[in-house]
Parts: structure tokens; C-alpha cells; sequence
């Protein structure tokens, strides 16, 4: 890498450090979540434009995402819906006879840890379908 490319700035979605320079995507791509910077082309994607692309990862911000809406489907604590109306997510969390709380392989016995669990998962979702 040329040393006139600046300093690749942590990802904005996951915070990682670990920024790899993917000469087959042309583009910037994190370790820690596979967020791919702005794709670039073959014979763009080098020398001192491939400088630009470092300036633009390093100017991405992460976009917020609106938490799921929670809802005790049976008004007894054994079953919570999370969901995002306009998308048509849900996501069911349910109360184990142990009293723990689980989802998708993840079980606590606090219920906004499962709730916090799912809604990563949620976030994730919608991050890997932006470029
Ligand atoms: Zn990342």
C-alpha cells in the first residue's frame, strides 16, 4: 500500500480496527463485520485515487436504525414479539418453564438482554443490505 493513502479509520458499523484492502472487490472491507467500503473498479481502485476510497471510508457514518417495537402477545410474559412494521420483521422471544428468556440460541435470564440480542440481530440485518 502506498503511504500516501491516509490511515483507514475503525468501521463505523462495529467499531473494528482491522480494515483489509480487498484488491479483488476494490474496496476497503472490515474484519470484524464484512461492511465493504465503496466499491471501486479496476484501474480506479489504485495509485493516488485509491486514496479517495480511504477518504471515504473514513467519512462513513453507521446509520441508526429504529429499535424493534416489543409486545407481550399473550399479556403473560411467555412470548414477546419484536417487529418492524413497515419491513415486516419479527422476531419472537419466549419464556422458557426454567423462567429464562431465549432467542434463536441465545438464552439469559434477563429479558432486555435477549430483547438487546435480537435487535443486533436485527441491525445487522438491515447494515448487510446497504452498501
Ligand atoms: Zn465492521
Amino acid at each position: 500500500m502506498s503511504t500516501d493513502i491516509p490511515e483507514l479509520k475503525p468501521c463505523p458499523f462495529c467499531g473494528a480496527s482491522s480494515v483489509q484492502d480487498d484488491l479483488s472487490l476494490h474496496a476497503f472491507i472490515c474484519d470484524g463485520c464484512g461492511a465493504v467500503g465503496p466499491e471501486g473498479h479496476r484501474g480506479e481502485y489504485e495509485g493516488e485515487r485509491k486514496a479517495e476510497y480511504a477518504d471515504r471510508w473514513n467519512t462513513r457514518t453507521a446509520p441508526k436504525v429504529k429499535p424493534l417495537v416489543w409486545v407481550d402477545e399473550f399479556g403473560d410474559g411467555s412470548q414477546f414479539v419484536g417487529s418492524h412494521g413497515s419491513l415486516g420483521y419479527h422476531a419472537r422471544i419466549q419464556r422458557r418453564p426454567s423462567g429464562e428468556y431465549h432467542y434463536s440460541g441465545f438464552l439469559s435470564d434477563s429479558l432486555d438482554d435477549v430483547k438487546r440480542e435480537v435487535n443486533l440481530t436485527f441491525v445487522a440485518a438491515i447494515l448487510s443490505a446497504l452498501e
